[in-house]
């Protein structure tokens, strides 16, 4: 936006011509394809598209080939040893060292349409749903690989080829997420798509994999039970327990409506999720604390456990449960009265301002608040957002102790950017035998369809249904109150 002045003309030209030179001469000097291949480098998008206008190119192969030429040290900043860097950069056989990541669901639905175009499957760590995944990774089935990699590098999210060998391509992504293809014989289809779902470390446990078409007989032939590729970090050769799976859940016990920063109200929330197959949902909106959106006060809770009832009397026999997201205080107190909460059906417990606490103060602090015995659930219990904030200091092992004593449940938050419990934690409160509850924390109805995400995680730290509460059926939810 550029101040009053600068944008009326601006302004009138769009509705005069439909149109601005200005967007456009931006979009031509833009190449998308230098951007990506920019970041694949290390190179900021403005800094790509400076390099690509001094050399006058546009596209990554052009790009490539003034590198070659030794074209690079003409352009302005660019010294020896830039230059040296990029042409490392650009020679290099595997992706980069320092990690690309996208959030889970972008990365599931950026390899979901890859492998759907190709004909292919999703592999990597993206496969094995890993929390921050760095290896993205689709494999195909072809004798001939040819036309399917020149297919993959026509892939409109696939801007350049950075590596082209044999049955094996690296492509690179207008974020610069480096994508490996993989195209394997069908004789060996099952080898390859083990081998590019990883972890590393789990697959050299077990290799020389034999050569065979299909994943499962990878296992038969090796003699070992099927792994589930959530299970595949560390190697072991036991059979995996039945886990967790989306169709086990009855409800949902996080969500959020127009009462406090979600996007839609309680009757299209509870209608969204009853057509999700859901027999409940719980609706929890912010208290007071939260301050950064709107929260809701004792009175505000009593009104909206009314519509809740008039709402439920329309959605019968699906019920929208009477919950709430109470803010810890930084003592340890809810943001609620006693009084309040023991009216409700549902009651999860979290912190959200004054992360910064030493350990030894966070950790009283949540434990005083599971102590309360009106609370059900302790959300998104390290407070982590991915790729932006740390986890709190906070003595998750002492907490997992005190909540097997006191009856609480440990959220596994689905939204893609916390995943919180993550993976490891989950499988320390499963082993403790600490109920875990998988929750979408939606604030719109479309947000309600993250449930994947938190299975997954749960699945990754070893849950089956037994351990997830919102497995049970509404009166056995009813009845831990
Ligand atoms: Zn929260
Ligand atoms: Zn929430």
């Amino acid at each position: 936006m550029g101040s009053a002045r600068g944008s009326k003309p601006r302004l009138r030209e769009l509705v005069e011509t439909g149109d601005i030179a200005e967007l456009r001469e931006l979009e031509d000097s833009v190449s998308p394809e230098l951007v990506g291949l920019g970041r694949y480098l290390g190179l900021s998008a403005k800094r790509a598209v400076e390099i690509g206008r001094a050399l006058g190119v546009r596209t990554a192969a052009e790009f490539r080939a003034a590198a070659t030429e030794g074209r690079l040290r003409t352009v302005p900043g660019v010294g020896p040893k830039t230059e040296q860097k990029l042409l490392d950069a650009l020679a290099r056989p595997e992706p980069p060292k320092r990690p690309r990541t996208l959030l889970l669901h972008r990365a599931r639905a950026l390899l979901d349409a890859i492998a759907a175009d190709l004909g292919g499957e999703i592999a990597g760590d993206v496969r094995r749903w890993k929390d921050a995944p760095e290896t993205f990774a689709v494999v195909c089935r072809g004798e001939h690989a040819g036309a399917i990699i020149d297919r993959f590098e026509r892939h409109p999210q696939i801007v350049a080829v950075v590596e082209r060998e044999g049955r094996r391509a690296i492509g690179v992504t207008v974020e610069g997420i480096p994508v490996e293809l993989v195209v394997a014989t069908p004789q060996t289809f099952g080898t390859e798509l083990m081998r590019a779902t990883g972890s590393a470390a789990y697959v050299d446990a077990f290799e020389p994999l034999p050569s065979v078409a299909d994943e499962p007989s990878v296992y038969r032939q090796l003699g070992l039970p099927y792994c589930p590729p959530e299970l595949r970090e560390r190697p072991f050769s036991d059979a995996p327990p039945e886990l967790l799976e989306l169709p086990d859940l009855r409800g949902d016990l996080h969500c959020h409506t127009t009462w406090s920063d979600g996007r839609a109200g309680v009757y299209d929330m509870g209608l969204a999720a009853r057509e999700l197959g859901y027999d409940y949902l719980a609706v929890c909106d912010h208290t007071l604390n939260v301050r950064v959106v709107p929260g809701l006060g004792p009175d505000d809770v009593r009104r909206q456990g009314e519509e809740i009832d008039a709402t439920n009397a329309r959605l019968a026999p699906f019920r929208l449960l009477k919950g709430i997201e109470c803010d810890i205080l930084p003592d340890g107190t809810l943001d609620l009265p006693d009084d309040v909460l023991r009216e409700l059906d549902w009651v999860m417990a979290s912190v959200h301002a004054g992360q910064r606490q030493p350990r030894a103060e966070m950790t009283r602090r949540v434990l005083e608040a599971i102590r309360n015995p009106h609370v059900s659930a302790l959300s998104h219990p390290t407070g982590r957002l991915i790729n932006h904030r740390p986890p709190n200091a906070l003595d998750l092992e002492r907490v997992i102790e005190v909540a097997r004593e006191t009856g609480t449940a440990l959220e596994v938050n689905g939204l893609p950017d916390r995943l919180d419990l993550r993976d490891e934690h989950v499988r320390l409160a499963v082993e403790a035998g600490i109920p875990i509850v998988t929750s979408t924390d939606a604030h719109s109805v479309r947000g309600l369809g993250n449930m994947p995400l938190a299975v997954a995680t749960a699945r990754r730290g070893w849950a089956t249904a037994a351990d997830v509460v919102n497995t049970r059926p509404l009166e056995a939810i009813l009845a831990l109150r």
